[in-house]
């Protein structure tokens, strides 16, 4: 993992049955060691652990940020000078547990305070959100009802949201969305509550509070032509994703992920978590996962033995690299700049890298992507940018009968030249692929044990508390960070 201190938490959690996984322990004022094989005074860690405010450490059981760029251990991509947050367990759990007594639980909080005297009223438990109100303007943080779970739904308390290149878009007013809206469509979580009926997840597993979940993003009507005739949910005329298109007047607000807490609807794709699955790790392909398993497993899957050229060393670049190395093939990432592809080497991701963002090479690139394949082209590229100039280039790396499989232009970001004759002097099938369903999440979590013993998906993530969000969203931004996430 990215985090030296991660690792060792987690071998820790290992030992903890089912999903109710500590995600991270760390140790603040009252513990001075740790697991018996890494000892970390509270005087080490000074200057190093900065507590989250709204929680007291001495209470045993909260969030904390830490900044920790000095206690690194592995590859250079491993290294960041950004804040991760963690989930504090007490001492006493891990002691218990080191012991050998009953498995400890993720303590949680009461879903209601309880009445101190008779008389007093339930007072109902309110999550933080990061709420969209105007385009082009910073996101904020709001403060909300969390509602009762509704039939057939559940409410999930957020550990983890994703940052996708979407929302970057969303913000700035790209696409036609309805605002204000609690932001964030990728999410892992504990189950908070279960709504009458909820029972199962789509893997019909048993879901219980505190079981570890992801939710795909989107539900389906399941009425519409795409839906009914075409058999193509993804193509759902009505489709409706949390933290894309919800409004935050109808029904709970809470439908993004970028919150303490997210009120999820029936219809909605549950999975729990398989025991031993990091959720970091889950996170890192959270949304690009899903996307590439329905490109590269539907729309345009690799064949064995196949040579791959990825344009793009995003998210989506990454998970398409990484699911078709997985399949057998070889894998030519052309993206960049130079750290990010030096991040994917590092994590096992993709077998050749050639950097065309900073160099501004295109057909330097192009000429390498034709060496590696003594000059007949690959036999499929995968355009994973969102550029539109990104075509012309992908139609000249495919050999005469290849495939370009485009999933990376899921804005609208204009037209751009490119020359047809390419596309029919190499007789080209050209493929288009729109976002995922929830059976591809699913799929998804399935692979997540194979992807993560073959790739370090982990060092991939950067972590901000959701207070952060603002510097999160400029990192994504500025192109700094390769997978960003928010941890409530
Ligand atoms: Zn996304
Ligand atoms: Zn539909």
């Amino acid at each position: 993992m990215a985090w030296h201190q991660d690792y060792i938490a987690w071998k820790i959690a290992d030992n903890i049955p089912g999903p109710r996984l500590i995600n991270f322990v760390i140790f603040l004022d009252s513990v001075n060691e740790f697991n018996g094989s890494i000892s970390l005074s509270p005087e080490q860690m000074r200057g190093l652990v900065e507590r989250h405010s709204m929680y007291s450490p001495k209470g045993g059981v909260g969030t904390a940020v830490i900044f920790h760029p000095e206690i690194v251990h592995g590859a250079a991509a491993n290294l960041s000078p950004y804040p991760r947050r963690v989930v504090i367990a007490t001492y006493d759990e891990i002691h218990n547990k080191a012991a050998g007594s009953a498995p400890p639980r993720i303590p949680r909080e009461p879903r209601h305070s309880a009445p101190d005297r008779p008389g007093a009223y339930m007072t109902m438990k309110t999550s933080r959100a990061v709420v969209l109100k105007d385009f082009r303007r910073p996101p904020a943080l709001g403060t909300f009802d969390v509602p009762e779970p509704m039939t057939g739904g559940l409410t999930v308390t957020c550990r983890y949201g994703g940052i996708c290149g979407t929302d970057l878009h969303l913000i700035a007013g790209h696409l036609d969305i309805p605002t204000p809206l609690v932001l964030g469509h990728e999410g892992l979580g504990t189950v908070d509550a279960l709504g009458e009926g909820t029972e199962r997840d789509i893997n019909g597993d048993p879901i219980e509070v505190g079981d570890a979940v992801m939710w795909a993003s989107s539900i389906a009507c399941d009425r519409c032509h795409a839906c009914q005739k075409l058999r193509e949910p993804t193509l759902c005329e009505n489709r409706r994703t949390y933290g894309v298109n919800r409004l935050s007047s109808a029904g709970s607000p809470l439908s993004g992920s970028w919150a303490d807490v997210i009120a999820l609807e029936p219809g909605t794709t549950v999975v729990k978590l398989p025991a031993g699955i990091d959720p970091i790790a889950a996170m890192s392909f959270a949304c690009a996962g899903p996307t590439m398993i329905h490109a590269l497993g539907e729309r345009r899957p690799v064949r064995l033995g196949e040579i791959v050229a990825v344009q793009g060393s995003g998210p989506v670049g990454l998970a398409a690299a990484a699911l078709a190395q997985l399949a057998g093939a070889e894998v030519i990432i052309v993206g960049g700049p130079p750290a990010r592809l030096a991040a994917a080497k590092a994590a096992g991701i993709g077998d050749h890298h050639v950097e065309v963002v900073e160099s501004g090479d295109v057909s330097g690139a192009i000429d390498v992507v034709l060496a590696c394949t003594r000059g007949q082209g690959v036999d499929l590229v995968i355009e994973c940018t969102g550029v539109p100039e990104a075509v012309d280039q992908g139609t000249r790396m495919a050999r005469r009968g290849g495939s370009y499989l485009i999933v990376g232009q899921y804005t609208d970001s204009g037209n751009a030249w490119f020359n047809p004759h390419q596309i029919v002097y190499r007789q080209l099938d050209m493929v288009g692929s729109w976002a995922f369903t929830g059976t591809h999440l699913q799929e998804y979590i399935r692979m997540l044990p194979a992807l993560t013993r073959r790739f370090d998906l982990p060092s991939l993530v950067t972590c901000w508390p959701l207070t952060q969000v603002g510097e999160a969203l400029h990192q994504v931004g500025a192109g700094t960070v390769i997978k960003a996430v928010l941890a409530a």
